[in-house]
């Protein structure tokens, strides 16, 4: 079955500009911005530009220069961040949720990336 893409999701009114961002990185196919409910101390949402509505629609139908910027963009905020070891920081986490079972709340493609303190055990239950 095909993955549908509600165009009315608060991400796509992000990147429409119906609704306010701080956009922290931006390049040809994907920008960043911070979460607007912090779990950490840096919590910034990495998103394409492209309609796509989870991670498995953004690899199956995304186009290759598409998926190179978006996964180049997360390795690029997280050294913006400097919470890259390499960069000098201590480590960071990714997430991305896929549908109900994950709790997925806004249906456009996202990564959290989360860092700047101890993230805490993986899962909460
Ligand atoms: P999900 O559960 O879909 O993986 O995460 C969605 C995230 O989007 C949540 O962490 C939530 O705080 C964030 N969020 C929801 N609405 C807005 C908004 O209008 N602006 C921003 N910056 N983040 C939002």
């Amino acid at each position: 079955m095909p993955y549908a893409y509600d165009d009315q999701n608060i991400f796509a009114k992000i990147l429409r500009g119906d609704i306010p961002s701080t956009p922290v990185y931006e390049s040809a196919h994907t920008i960043a911005f911070p979460d607007i409910s912090p779990q950490k101390k840096h919590h910034l949402l990495v998103i394409p530009k492209g309609p796509y509505r989870c991670y498995d629609h953004f690899v199956q139908a995304a186009s290759d220069a598409e998926q190179l910027d978006f996964f180049r963009a997360v390795g690029a905020v997280a050294k913006q961040l400097g919470v890259s070891e390499v960069h000098g920081g201590n480590g960071y986490r990714l997430i991305t949720n896929s549908g109900p079972d994950s709790l997925q709340e806004v249906p456009h493609f996202h990564v959290h990336l989360l860092g700047g303190e101890p993230c805490g055990p993986l899962t909460a239950g």
